[in-house]
């Protein structure tokens, strides 16, 4: 994997991405896509919030029942990018899914009702579905509502990225360490890589990133529940407060939380306890618990994306704070770094990461 017979011509050196959760992941596919080469160096996933996310997309969110951000062009965007991947690695991960979402009092079903006639609402809500089977298992106290969401599988997908990427040889395996990056006029170099551009991908871990440091971070730790609940049949997310989300067979992937102290990676009995107390007011029916699983969420506090390069380091970039939407930001934002990187074209200022001063 040397690169050193690129040394004497600096443009036809390699990016070099840290990290490979799905911000990594897309960066990549959309430098291939351009023609660019690429170096990726990720600790075999340790930190991904990527492994374990639900790969939800909910259109419309909120108690007040709000469009999410830039949805009628993220939606789309992803959908496009995410099947020419399936075909292109030869794995499934996009699903189009309705979300049944129970209200939790007659007024939420009737703010439901009025958001259905406001413009541009009309092609996200579903006014005809009915999913009566569904009260069978799920306390009802006020009707629902459908949404038509999606679902990406991000744990496949980035493992399928990690093998088409080994494949390529372009993937090592390893913790980055800052101390070893040295920052040159014409790139970088990393150990024995040298680089265009380090674009670090790195989630939550980016706190620790002496380069952006200055970034306000409000990551959310989140824990899950995988439940075998053999007597639920559907083919719908259901979402009462949390998400009940079919996998394959008779598993459900039940969650999240959200947790702002405990920033680590590892499930909690005090996680557990609070999921197990929603969850008691949600499902009527047996279940038995699986698996329990926790990660920590990418979020900013003015909960938008950060991409670009930094103000001082031209040769040091940036995509992260994906926060709870990476499923449909990504893909989107990873192209606009891309074109950021390759033809010079400006990042919208309320996602550039230059929009965070520097003490
Ligand atoms: C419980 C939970 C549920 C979620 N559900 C949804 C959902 O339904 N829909 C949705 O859109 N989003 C959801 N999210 C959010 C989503 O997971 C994130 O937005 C997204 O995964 C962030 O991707 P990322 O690539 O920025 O970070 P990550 O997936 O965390 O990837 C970062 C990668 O960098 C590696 N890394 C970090 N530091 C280093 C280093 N120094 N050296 C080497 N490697 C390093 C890590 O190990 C990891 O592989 C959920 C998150 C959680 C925690």
């Amino acid at each position: 994997m040397s690169n050193s017979t690129n040394a004497s011509n600096p443009k036809k050196r390699p990016y070099l991405i840290v990290g490979q959760g799905i911000a990594g992941s897309m960066l990549a596919w959309f430098l291939e896509k351009a023609g660019e080469s690429f170096i990726i160096i990720d600790n075999s996933h340790k930190y991904a919030a990527s492994k374990i996310a639900a790969g939800i997309i909910n259109p419309i969110t909120g108690r007040r029942f709000v469009k999410s951000w830039m949805i009628e062009t993220f939606m789309p965007f992803a959908k496009n990018t995410y099947q020419e991947i399936e075909t292109a690695l030869d794995v499934q991960v996009w699903k189009d899914m309705d979300i049944i979402r129970f209200f939790i009092n007659n007024a939420e079903g009737n703010n439901w009702l009025s958001k259905t006639t406001w413009e541009g609402y009309d092609k996200f809500l579903k006014t005809e579905k009915t999913a009566d089977y569904l009260t069978d298992f799920i306390f009802d106290a006020g009707g629902y509502g459908t949404v038509n969401g999606a679902k990406v599988d991000l744990g496949k997908l980035v493992k399928a990225f990690r093998n088409h990427f080994q494949e390529k040889e372009v993937l090592r395996s390893e913790l980055f360490e800052y101390d070893s990056l040295v920052v040159q006029e014409d790139g970088v170099k990393y150990k024995d890589i040298l680089a265009k551009k380090v674009i670090f991908c790195e989630g939550y871990r980016s706190y620790a990133n002496p380069w952006f440091a200055h970034l306000p971070y409000e990551s959310a730790k989140g824990e899950v529940l995988i439940l075998r609940i053999p007597s639920l049949k559907t083919p719908d997310i259901i979402k009462k407060h949390l998400f009940i989300v079919p996998l394959e067979d008779d598993l459900f992937w039940f969650g999240s939380n959200y947790e702002w102290d405990d920033l680590t990676d590892e499930p909690t009995q005090i996680g557990k306890a609070d999921l197990l107390r929603q969850l008691k007011g949600i499902l009527k029916v047996d279940y038995e618990i699986v698996h329990h699983l926790a990660a920590v969420r990418p979020v900013l506090k003015d909960r938008r994306p950060a991409l670009g390069l930094h103000p001082n380091h031209p040769n040091i970039g940036i995509l992260n704070g994906l926060g709870t939407k990476g499923t449909s930001l990504a893909p989107y934002w990873a192209k606009a770094l891309v074109e950021l990187l390759v033809t010079d074209k400006a990042i919208p200022s309320e996602v550039d990461v230059q929009r965070f001063k520097i003490a």
